[in-house]
C-alpha cells in the first residue's frame, strides 16, 4: 500500500496551478476564497500505462477550449477528460433504495470511467423500469438469488453494494468468489470480525475492495485534510464534530439491529470517526462513550438513539463527536489550531451545497472566509477512483482496512458507554496507516 502520496495530493505534477498554493497565496484579509483545478491540458493522463488492461486509462480524451476571462478572474475548472464509454468499467449496483435510485445512478452521468452496466434487486418491476432509465440490458438484470451468474458477465467488472449494512458482508464475499472488484457502502459490516472475512475473500480472490466513503474524496473536506496537515492555523489540538438527524419510521431497517448494526452511530455518526481520522492521519490511542435512548421511544427498542464520545490522539489533539437519531438535521464540524485561526465544515456531510468556513485572527480583526472550491458529484469521483484503481491495478484510497478500523473503534466506542470506562485502542503510529492511493484531482 503506498502512504505516500498524501502530501502530493492537492499538488500538480504537470505545470499547472497548483491548488494548494492558491489556497494558501489568496491568503489573508479576502473574505471569500475560491479555488479551481488546475488548466487544462491537451496531453493525456496515462500514456504509458500497460496495454494488457482491457479497460484502459490511456485512451483519456482531453479537450482544450480557448480562455474566455482575464487572468484574474477565478479560475475554471479544466473541461473533464473522458474514457469512450466501451472503455469505462462497467459497474452492476447491488440494492436499489434511496441512494442507488436517488443518488449512484445519476452520478455515473458525471463519472469519466465508470458505467451502469446491471442491476440487482429483489423487486423485478422496479429494476426493469431502472434499467429502462439508463439503457441497462435486460439480461444484465439480476436478482439476489441468481446474484452469483454475474461471474458468466464479462461486462461487468466491479460490483456496488448498496444494501443494508447487515447483508454487506454476504454479498462483497459472493462478489469476490465471482471474480469481480467490490464498491462496498458504509459502515462496511456489523462487525470487525465481518469485515476482517470480507477483506480476506477480496484479497483470495485477488479483487479490489474500497469502502465508499465520498467525504475523503470530496474537494472541501480534502481541503480542510491538507489544512490540517499543513498546520495552515498551527497544530490542530481540538476537533469537534457533530452528524444528528430525526429518524422516523421504526419499521425501517435502519433501526432493526440485525440489517443496521446499530443505531446512529453506525449509520451517521460513523461520519465523524471516519472524517476526524481522515482530517489528522492519525489513529485515536483511547475512547471514552456514553450512550441514551429515550426509554419507551418505538424506534429505540433494538439500537441506540445519541451517542457522544471522545478520542485522544497520538499528536495529541482531541476529538469530541455527537451522533443522534433523535434531533433536527445539523453535519458539521470544526478544527482548532494553535495559531490564530480555526476552519471546517458546515455542512460538512450532507450530498450538495457543503459550505466551508474558517477564522483568522489578523492583528485587530478576525477575518471570516468561505473558501469555495465548486461543486463536484461525490459519488462520480468516488467511483471514478475506484475504476481508476482497477484500470491502474493500484489500492484504492478507502480499502476495506480503512473500514476495518472504524468497525474496530466503533465496537471500542459502544464497549466504553456499556463499562462507563475509558478503551485503549492498539497504538498506530504510522501517517495514513490504512489508506491507499490518493485520488487524483481533476
Ligand atoms: P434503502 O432502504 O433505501 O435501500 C436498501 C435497498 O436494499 C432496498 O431498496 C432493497 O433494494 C435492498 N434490500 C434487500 N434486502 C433488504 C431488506 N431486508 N430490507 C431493506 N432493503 C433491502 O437504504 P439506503 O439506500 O439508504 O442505504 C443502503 C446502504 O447505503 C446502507 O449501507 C447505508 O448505510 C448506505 N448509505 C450510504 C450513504 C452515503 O452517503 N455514503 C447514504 C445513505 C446510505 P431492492 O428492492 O432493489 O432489492
Amino acid at each position: 500500500m503506498d502512504n505516500n502520496n498524501q502530501s502530493n495530493s492537492l499538488t500538480d505534477g504537470t505545470g499547472g496551478l497548483n491548488r494548494r498554493k492558491f489556497i494558501e497565496s489568496a491568503g489573508l484579509g479576502i473574505l471569500a476564497v475560491t479555488a479551481i483545478g488546475e488548466l487544462a491540458s491537451c496531453t493525456s493522463s496515462a500514456q504509458n500505462l500497460p496495454s494488457q488492461y482491457p479497460k484502459t486509462m490511456a485512451d483519456t480524451i482531453r479537450i482544450k477550449l480557448p480562455p474566455r476571462d482575464a487572468e484574474t478572474e477565478q479560475k475554471e475548472a479544466p473541461l473533464p477528460a473522458i474514457v469512450e464509454p466501451q472503455k469505462r468499467i462497467g459497474f452492476a449496483i447491488v440494492g436499489l433504495g434511496s441512494l442507488a435510485l436517488g443518488e449512484i445512478m445519476p452520478a455515473f452521468g458525471a463519472c469519466k470511467f465508470a458505467k451502469p452496466v446491471a442491476l440487482v434487486s429483489g423487486s423485478p418491476d422496479k429494476a426493469g423500469k431502472v434499467a429502462k432509465q439508463y439503457g441497462i440490458a435486460e439480461k444484465n438484470i439480476y436478482n439476489y438469488q441468481n446474484f452469483d451468474q454475474i461471474k458468466n458477465n464479462p461486462e461487468i467488472d466491479a460490483v456496488y453494494i448498496v444494501l443494508p449494512n447487515g447483508m454487506h458482508e454476504e454479498f462483497v464475499i459472493r462478489a469476490a468468489k465471482a471474480g469481480k472488484h467490490v464498491l462496498c457502502e458504509k459502515p462496511m459490516a456489523n462487525t470487525s470480525a465481518e469485515a476482517r472475512r470480507m477483506i480476506k475473500a477480496c484479497k483470495d480472490a485477488g479483487k479490489k475492495l474500497m469502502i465508499a466513503y465520498r467525504i475523503q474524496y470530496e474537494p472541501h473536506n480534502r481541503l480542510a485534510m491538507q489544512w490540517a496537515r499543513d498546520k495552515h492555523f498551527g497544530k490542530i489540538k481540538m476537533i469537534d464534530l457533530v452528524n444528528t438527524q430525526n429518524i422516523g419510521e421504526p419499521g425501517q431497517w435502519r433501526l432493526n439491529k440485525k440489517l443496521a448494526g446499530g443505531g446512529s452511530l453506525p449509520d451517521i455518526g460513523l461520519y465523524c470517526l471516519n472524517t476526524a481520522r481522515f482530517i489528522l492521519g492519525e489513529e485515536p490511542e483511547s475512547v471514552m462513550a456514553s450512550i441514551y435512548s429515550t426509554p419507551g421511544d418505538v424506534r429505540f427498542k433494538e439500537v441506540e438513539e445519541t451517542v457522544q464520545w471522545q478520542m485522544n490522539f497520538p499528536a495529541g489533539a482531541m476529538v469530541s463527536a455527537s451522533t443522534s437519531y433523535g434531533v433536527h438535521k445539523s453535519r458539521r464540524y470544526r478544527c482548532y489550531g494553535d495559531n490564530g485561526g480555526w476552519f471546517g465544515l458546515d455542512s460538512a456531510f450532507d450530498y450538495h451545497r457543503l459550505r466551508m468556513e474558517a477564522s483568522q485572527a489578523q492583528g485587530k480583526l478576525e477575518t471570516r472566509m468561505s473558501p469555495d472550491m465548486g461543486e463536484k458529484n461525490q459519488f462520480a469521483i468516488e467511483l471514478d477512483h475506484m475504476a481508476q484503481c482497477i484500470m491502474e491495478n493500484k489500492e484504492p484510497y478507502t480499502p476495506g482496512e480503512e473500514g476495518l478500523q472504524d468497525q474496530i473503534i466503533m465496537e471500542a466506542i459502544y464497549e466504553s458507554a456499556r463499562t462507563g470506562k475509558v478503551v485503549k485502542l492498539e497504538r498506530i503510529t504510522k501517517t495514513d496507516a490504512f489508506r491507499g492511493q490518493a485520488p487524483k484531482e481533476d
